[in-house]
């Protein structure tokens, strides 16, 4: 163990004590043990019981996608600073020597890294909407689809709740305005009974993106206006501030502007999104509940457990 690097503390530090979360020495990357992953395994079930009978296609995407279709989503203009991309070395032997020396000297010996064609995951969605452009026209009652990925954010952090790589859930509904609307309007609904359902403290309210800069501020106060992005909040590191557990986007025409999406009489595509923080309703869980779950809530555990 690093002598010089702070401990964790609070409920990070409970949380690896109790052996749920397993300290890889980077803040905001852990391993999860079987009683957690058990968890994350039954509320997905859970999502699947409340969202499955929608007739969403399931897709499963590795936690990366093509450089390309991600310089062309527009992150890169929002959010830079959360961007992870994927480099690699391609030089000769001379260049492995040196890379190996600047490794030895403690120096920098990223310089010779190249990028390759893959960037890691932002959002379990953004693999998608290149996906669905290139099937042509939605049909007339528009598309809905289910995924799941890990997904990177570089916002190294001590609260547990904040990690690097985490798994998003997702519905994602392309179609017009009217279809995208009430389908988040649904979800919206839906999220607030299977969340309480699990005996947490909750609220939702309206939210934005964390838009880089001063561009990024003006952004976020239009999406806050016009109402785009609300999340269903539960304390978990702080009463003040509690967490966002869930997300509801509505993106308007932007993924179907970007990426060239129409619905079937023709128009540009909206689309919307619900998203669930696999890790952080497993830790809302841990956190109101208690570490030994044979000592949850009867009512949550059939919930969980059916
Ligand atoms: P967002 O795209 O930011 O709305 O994220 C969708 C969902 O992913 C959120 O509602 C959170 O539950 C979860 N999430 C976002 N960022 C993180 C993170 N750094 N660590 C863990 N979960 C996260
Ligand atoms: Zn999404």
């Amino acid at each position: 163990m690093c002598q010089n690097c702070p401990q964790p503390q609070g409920f990070l530090a409970e949380l690896i004590d109790n052996g749920l979360l397993i300290d890889t020495g980077v803040d905001g990357l852990y391993g999860r043990s079987g009683l957690f992953e058990e968890v994350v395994a039954q509320f997905d079930l859970l999502i699947t019981r409340y969202g499955g009978k929608d007739g969403a296609e399931v897709a499963r995407f590795p936690p990366a996608m093509s450089r390309h279709s991600f310089e062309k989503s527009g992150y890169l203009k929002s959010f830079p600073q959360l961007a992870g991309t994927v480099h690699s070395f391609d030089g000769d032997e001379r260049a492995h020597a040196e890379l190996l020396h600047n490794v030895a000297e403690g120096h920098d010996w990223t310089g010779g890294q190249k990028s390759t064609d893959v960037v890691l995951t932002p959002a379990a969605c953004y693999v998608l909407y290149p996906v669905v452009a290139k099937r042509g026209p939605l049909k007339p009652d528009g598309a809905l689809f289910d995924l799941q990925s890990y997904c990177f954010r570089h916002e190294p952090s001590k609260d547990p709740a904040r990690m690097q790589l985490f798994r998003m859930r997702e519905y994602v509904r392309f179609g017009t305005p009217e279809q995208v609307t009430e389908f988040r309007a649904l979800w919206l609904d839906r999220g607030q009974e299977m969340m309480a359902s699990l005996g947490v403290p909750l609220h939702v309210d309206v939210a934005n993106d964390p838009f880089f800069g001063r561009a990024g501020r003006m952004l976020a106060n239009n999406q806050r206006d016009q109402r785009l992005k609300f999340e269903l909040l539960i304390p978990i590191e702080s009463e003040e501030k509690p967490t966002a557990c869930l997300s509801f986007n509505y993106h308007q025409d932007h993924f179907g502007t970007t990426w060239g999406i129409e619905t079937s009489a023709g128009e540009t595509a909206h689309t919307a999104c619900v998203g669930f923080g696999m890790e952080r309703v497993a830790l809302a869980l841990f956190k109101h509940h208690g570490y030994d779950v044979a000592r949850w809530p009867a009512a949550v555990r059939n919930v969980l457990w059916p």
